[in-house]
């Protein structure tokens, strides 16, 4: 029998649920794609990459035949590139393994670069209808709150009691509707920080809402200091175009373009990081001329201040790559058709508009 707690939650989804790109077209890619880019990212940000995504590869087949460059391009902006280089990959695979049909059993979905359980789960339940139950961050509030859960949704506990729960819920026949119900609930109801209980179907249902604790639930991991570090990047001119280096294809922004540099070592001065960076990994010895500016950003794992300098080549102009797998001299007015991360795009974009050097 269906919990009447399901039944409610499928109700609402059925007179709330929103428009959006891949429901109105549910076809297993769509879905695919979807999931992989909600990963940590919300509706909102993602809908314009969604479509610019189906316009330039509108089937699994166009994806696999894409090159790294393109399908890192059309993903530039939305973070976690690892995503986009996995997808790329899955969609070879499938091209190969699975005549370009994304597989429908989860362990074969999860066999594939990017997928893991949970998304398996997703994929297979919103795409096949295959009954399992999905842990997201929406999903994970939801459940945690319904039943005032007393630790971090991130312990490996927590995770498995939450998934428990939702098994208990999932009304056979229906997985796919259901786990998207709880992960619209999450995006408008229950939201992280003041939900919206007054409007919630799930009320009479809800732990936390009785005991006045929902906006303490989910508990907060404790925040640690995340490391800092410093690093340079020259922006090295020749005859009217400037130097950029491709990333090794796998790690931090793995594959995508920027200013040959690195990160300043003990001891070390500004100036002397970025000689060194760019005889270390272009055998290219410079000059600099001026610093541009200093940039910050905070990825996942730790936060970075870059100082950026306008330079030139001095004895021998052609690098000659160590460590990174090409690079290009081009005009500033072509540096938008390169990949790269946000601080390389800021410096890109400050100097092409700018002309700081
Ligand atoms: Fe979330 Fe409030 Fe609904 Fe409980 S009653 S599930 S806290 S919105």
């Amino acid at each position: 029998m269906v919990p009447l707690l399901s039944i409610k939650l499928l109700d609402w989804f059925n007179l709330n649920a929103r428009i959006l790109p891949w429901r109105q077209n549910p076809q297993p890619y769509r879905i695919w794609i979807a999931e992989i880019m909600l990963q940590q990212t919300r509706v909102d940000t993602v809908i314009p990459y969604f479509n610019r995504w189906m316009e330039e590869f509108p089937d699994i087949r166009s994806v696999a035949q894409a090159d790294q460059v393109d399908v890192l391009r059309v993903w530039e902006g939305l973070g976690y590139y690892a995503r986009a280089r996995n997808l790329h990959q899955a969609a070879q695979i499938i091209q190969e393994k699975y005549h370009g049909e994304l597989p429908k059993k989860p362990e074969e979905l999860r066999s594939l670069p990017g997928i893991g359980e949970y998304s398996a789960n997703a994929i297979a339940s919103i795409a096949f209808n295959v009954d399992l139950p999905t842990l997201d961050g929406n999903i994970s509030r939801v459940l945690a709150r319904l039943i005032a859960l007393e630790a971090p949704v991130q312990d490996k506990i927590s995770r498995q009691t939450l998934l428990n729960f939702a098994s208990t819920l999932l009304p056979i026949g229906h997985a796919g509707e259901f786990n998207q119900a709880l992960m619209e609930l999450g995006a408008l109801v229950c939201l992280p920080h003041k939900p919206h209980c007054d409007q919630c179907p799930l009320i009479e249902n809800c732990q936390s809402f009785t005991k006045g604790v929902q906006e303490k639930i989910p508990q907060k991991l404790s925040k640690k200091n995340l490391p800092h570090i410093t690093a340079t990047a020259g922006v090295i001119w020749q005859n009217h175009r400037v130097l950029i280096a491709q990333r090794p294809p796998k790690g931090l922004l793995g594959g995508l373009w920027e200013f040959p540099g690195g990160k300043l070592e003990d001891g070390e001065t500004l100036e002397d990081c970025l000689l060194r960076e760019l005889k270390e990994e272009l055998d290219l010895p410079v000059e600099i001329d001026k610093k541009i500016a200093v940039y910050q950003h905070t990825y996942t794992h730790f936060r970075i201040t870059l100082h950026a300098y306008c330079c030139h080549p001095l004895t021998h102009p052609i690098p000659k790559p160590k460590i990174q797998p090409a690079f290009y001299w081009v005009a500033t007015s072509e540096l938008s058709q390169f990949p790269m991360g946000k601080i390389d795009r800021q410096i890109a974009q400050s100097i092409f508009k700018e002309s700081l050097c």
